[in-house]
């Protein structure tokens, strides 16, 4: 059994400051100590300000980095943005203003290195920061995901693969959303990292996990040594079943059952908490994947009024499925994946998903079929 700390909080200093020390001291902070390297990676999606809850809180970043500079250790701050520079992304968040004063080293990854992350993946190449750090202190944020239902601790690890190697493992195991469960969970096994604490007090419900989603004040800070652990206890403050969440699914599937996480503090019952709408991404015998895809999975969609051609979504798109012309965009949908790369980083919250007719009936006739059908 693995314990989750829970604790009801503000963004307010005298409350944070001491609360995030305390968590820290009990998933076993004497572990850092003079001259460790330690990996604090927050969740850095793209340019965004506090109040959009996109990206973990600045405060949160800045007591983090108080704790481990008064254990002597040496910080570096550092993510793989999908979206504007490192640079930009630092100064709209408020985390530059936030770390004034600190001498801490803050930047994104820069070199990868090939770790075998176990069948069917092999070798991948991960951040070489995460994988030489002595301690790593995952700053996850707690939000919704198109792809994935929710993102929390285990997902935020992601960002430790570097750039535009993102899409390319979207493509090669994002139109299985179980494979590509599979893979962040194996990232998870690997790296492994002994601090995790989810920012959960603005949370982002609804089509998360960028600007499509909608910040939600939930004024929690979950905490542990086992980032499935994390996820599992908000996944029971949700009140949802771990098989309709991918990862969770994966992580069982993969391990056996995810031992129950002993609480400390109180874990709310949060149900009404707006989740994105998830249609499988793959289903049916292999020959008719093709046809199923194209047919009835949910597709994306450009709103000609929000976009400003910035060009973000055609350069992450790992299909070439953007065509870079006028608005609304245009999609190829039977080149498109499915992955949602492009709905994730859109700085303008221009792209959502759209269902197809087909899949519009499809879903009806299950429905009256099948009244509680998957949702993964
Ligand atoms: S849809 Fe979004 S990301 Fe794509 S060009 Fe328009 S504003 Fe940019
Ligand atoms: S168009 Fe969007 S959903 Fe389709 S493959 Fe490209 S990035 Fe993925």
């Amino acid at each position: 059994m693995s314990r989750v700390f829970v604790r009801q909080a503000t963004y307010e200093s005298r409350v944070l400051r001491p609360m995030i020390f305390e968590m820290m001291e009990a998933m076993g902070g004497a572990e850092i100590h003079k001259n460790s390297r330690v990996l604090i990676k927050p969740n850095l999606l793209s340019p965004a300000t506090p109040q959009q809850a996109i990206l973990t809180h600045p405060a949160v970043i800045r007591f983090v980095v108080e704790y481990v500079l008064e254990k002597g250790a040496q910080p570096l701050i550092a993510d793989s943005p999908a979206i504007g520079s490192f640079e930009t992304i630092l100064r709209r968040n408020g985390i530059l203003d936030a770390l004034r004063g600190c001498d801490c080293e803050c930047r994104p990854f820069q070199n990868s290195v090939g770790v075998d992350v176990g069948e069917p993946f092999g070798a991948i190449d991960i951040a070489e920061e995460a994988v030489r750090a002595d301690v790593i202190v995952n700053l996850a944020k707690l939000k919704t995901h198109s792809q994935m239902l929710l993102t929390l601790a285990v997902k935020n690890l992601f960002g430790c693969i570097i750039g535009y190697r993102k899409p390319e493992w979207h493509m090669r195991a994002g139109v299985d959303r179980q494979m590509f469960a599979r893979l962040l969970v194996q990232i998870g096994r690997t790296l492994k990292p002994s601090f995790n604490l989810l920012d959960g007090i603005l949370a982002l419900e609804g089509d998360g996990p960028g600007r499509g989603g909608i910040p939600r004040q939930v004024g929690l800070l979950v905490a542990g040594r086992d980032p499935f652990a994390v996820d599992l206890a908000v996944c029971r403050m949700l009140g949802l079943d771990q098989e309709k969440v991918p990862l969770l699914k994966a992580a069982a599937e993969n391990n056996g059952p995810l031992p129950e996480p002993e609480i400390d503090g109180t874990l709310p019952a949060i149900r009404d908490f707006r989740l994105p709408c998830l249609t499988p991404l793959i289903y049916g015998p292999r020959f008719l994947h093709a046809f199923v895809r194209r047919q009835l999975l949910r597709r994306p969609v450009c709103d000609g009024g929000l976009c400003r051609l910035c060009g973000e979504c055609w350069k992450i798109c790992p299909a070439g499925a953007i065509t870079p012309e006028d608005k609304p965009l245009w999609f190829d949908y039977n080149r498109c994946i499915r992955c949602y790369c492009c709905i994730e980083i859109c700085p303008f919250g221009a792209l959502r998903t759209a269902e197809t007719l087909a899949g519009r009936i499809v879903r009806r006739a299950a429905a009256m079929i099948l009244p509680s059908g998957p949702v993964g």
